[in-house]
């Protein structure tokens, strides 16, 4: 039997049009890809909705609220089988990692996109779209959490992430690999999440910065954030999750003004612990208060943060909620 899938477009390149005159990819007056459900009636029955008509640089944590009540909202009134998102590629994995923070249904909630815009040679959107609807409409897909689907693979948001400017092939999920591959014939779903972590969200009101660890780095750069009124900052440490001497007396000043610091690791693979007793290795940044995210990249860590701290009517211990 066919499955209700709703589908729900954002924008991003699978929205957008190449002007052969100019070269520039950019957003038209209607969505291109709006409209398409009569001929994706084959896989399943769609309900199609236009969220917003954004790239995705401009899609904020705001724009990830709305779209998490948008879900729960209209599973509410007609329910459904499945989702399907729309969705730029420059910041799908942190909308992606929102709504598997924020959501907390049975039924598969699948990302895509495109890498090239709808009227480019080799246009890989509609691919995707079909492939993400044959996914949502998986009974295996059921309880995976939120996934990403793109070039013939199935990605778990918590590990997937952007790899490639260009290439069609740019989700990758390191360490880990993909959950599933999808064939002319099949869905394959081969891993399953051991765990998942669901949080309420009402509102967004308090804000998170992030930085990048360098070599070199001085301390006052940590003190500005303190300046601007952050609530919370996340940083990319160097290797296990160590940072340079000047940036330690810099996140002491953060703690003392009981801003949390979050550290992961600016390495593409592994996990940052506290393992080096110098100043500034992880050993002495745990000792002073920093979390350890596990195994989450920067990006995830400001999201899973800024969800953390909005708990205002119900506190979250930080450490706890980090590991
Ligand atoms: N810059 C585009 C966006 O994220 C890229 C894409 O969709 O692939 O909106």
């Amino acid at each position: 039997m066919k499955k209700n899938i709703l589908l729900i477009h954002t924008g991003g390149t699978i929205s957008m049009q190449i002007n052969n005159e100019t070269g520039s990819v950019s957003p038209s007056d209607s969505n291109p890809i709006l409209g398409l459900s009569k001929s994706l009636e084959k896989y399943a029955n769609i309900t199609e909705i236009e969220a917003f008509h954004l790239p995705s640089p401009h899609i904020t944590p705001n724009e990830m609220l709305q779209l998490r009540n948008l879900i729960v909202e209209s599973s509410k009134k007609s329910p459904v089988d499945g989702i399907v998102i729309t969705h730029g590629t420059d910041t799908l994995e942190e909308t992606a990692y929102f709504l598997d923070l924020t959501t907390n249904f049975n039924f598969p909630i699948v990302l895509t996109g495109a890498m090239r815009s709808s009227n480019e040679l080799g246009a890989d959107g509609v691919y995707n779209l079909v492939e993400a609807i044959r996914v949502a409409s998986s009974e295996d897909a059921r309880n995976k959490g939120v996934l990403v689907v793109m070039n013939d693979e199935i990605h778990q948001a918590f590990n997937i992430t952007k790899t490639s400017t260009s290439s069609v092939n740019t989700f990758q999920s390191p360490q880990y690999g993909p959950i599933g591959l999808i064939t002319k014939k099949m869905v394959h779903i081969h891993q399953t999440p051991v765990t998942r972590r669901y949080v309420d969200i009402q509102s967004l009101e308090k804000r998170v910065a992030m930085l990048k660890v360098y070599a070199g780095m001085e301390g006052d750069i940590l003190e500005s954030i303190l300046h601007l009124k952050y609530d919370g900052v996340v940083l990319e440490g160097l290797g296990q999750g160590n940072v340079p001497p000047q940036v330690a007396e810099g996140i002491k000043c953060l703690l003392d003004a009981n801003i949390p610091v979050i550290l992961v690791s600016r390495c593409f693979n592994g996990i940052a612990e506290p393992v080096y007793g110098y100043v500034g290795g992880g050993k002495m940044l745990e000792d002073m208060g920093v979390i350890f995210a596990t195994g989450i990249s920067g990006q995830k860590a400001r999201l899973k943060l800024l969800i953390g701290l909005n708990q205002v009517h119900k506190p979250v211990d930080l450490k706890e909620f980090f590991n």
